[in-house]
């Protein structure tokens, strides 16, 4: 059975057996949404309470190495099984999920969150679970376990983004050869950068080129702050680069009344801005968002000095 297949059963079986999961499911089909529009695009804000653990995670290393590593397969849930991939690879049902489908999928070793080794398994996974987006949190972009590398997946036809490149809005082609294209964003409030193509080895080797140039502009961190949502369709890949300045925008940290719980991630970053507070819900603005992107992504002009002979 293919491994799409696989995780449909997996999915029936553990909404059967595991509460945490089917109640966590249940309560997604009551999330409360609304549509904030930006003029050719807009942006999905998802109330989601089941989403404070992460959004409001603790990701300093002391805090990290004081708690036990929750995907870690020692530590996992006895209800949470789990689908092998490759040779070192879990995947699992993500028990507090923002799509209808929320994939974890966990290495077997507990090793730093970290895209270049992880590269190809992002790509591969794409390709195996094509009704899904892959997507990357790097270690101080969204990911709550910066100490364990991972990816998540979540259903196509849930971000945003998914549709606006599939229509070009605020998308321009900046460079293409053979099969490969690069497409950077403008005006869309963060800055992101597009390879499509089919060629999987010089998807790779543009991707390495892109990660090179960025770190010298962030030389001290562990690895260039980004996301990246990837997917597959048709034999050809498009792989979403979001490069990223901040981790959390000043409301993140503002006093009561002016404090917004947003910690942007790659599924904030397509297009789906989750807030765990109800009062956040409610009171966020277009142009808080549009403050909060600018505050946290780099913008186009930022960009497009990265990309330029890149392929
Ligand atoms: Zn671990």
């Amino acid at each position: 059975m293919s491994l799409s297949g696989k995780v449909n059963e997996l999915f029936s079986s553990q909404l059967d057996e595991w509460d945490l999961a089917r109640e966590n499911y249940k309560q997604l089909e009551n999330v409360r949404t609304r549509k904030v529009s930006f003029g050719p695009f807009g942006i999905t804000v998802q109330f989601n309470p089941g989403r404070i653990t992460s959004s409001a995670a603790k990701v300093d290393s002391r805090s990290i190495e004081a708690r036990p590593c929750f995907l870690c397969g020692k530590n996992r849930p006895a209800s949470q099984r789990g689908l092998k991939f490759e040779e070192n690879w879990t995947v699992l049902v993500n028990p507090f999920p923002i799509f209808p489908r929320h994939l974890t999928i966990v290495s077997d070793s507990h090793t730093d969150q970290r895209i270049l080794p992880g590269f190809g398994t992002m790509l591969a996974l794409a390709a195996e679970l094509d009704g899904f987006v892959i997507f990357y949190n790097g270690p101080q972009c969204g990911a709550s376990a910066p100490d364990h590398i991972h990816f998540q997946a979540g259903n196509k036809g849930f971000l945003p983004v998914e549709n606006d490149f599939e229509s070009k809005t605020n998308c321009n082609l900046n460079s293409q050869k053979e099969s490969l294209n690069v497409w950077l964003w403008n005006g869309y409030m963060r800055g992101i950068v597009t390879l499509e193509g089919s060629d999987r080895e010089g998807l790779a080797l543009s991707f390495e080129e892109f990660y090179s140039r960025f770190l010298l502009m962030q030389p001290d961190r562990p690895e260039p702050m980004l996301n990246i949502l990837c997917s597959y369709k048709g034999g050809k890949w498009v792989i979403h680069i979001i490069p990223r300045k901040l981790h959390r925008p000043t409301q993140f940290f503002a006093e009561e009344g002016k404090k917004i719980i947003l910690s942007p991630a790659s599924v904030d970053m397509g297009g789906v801005v989750i807030t765990p507070r109800e009062e956040d819900f409610n009171k966020i603005t277009a142009s808080d968002i549009s403050d909060i992107f600018r505050q946290v992504c780099y913008s186009d002009a930022e960009l497009s000095h990265l990309i330029t002979n890149i392929i």
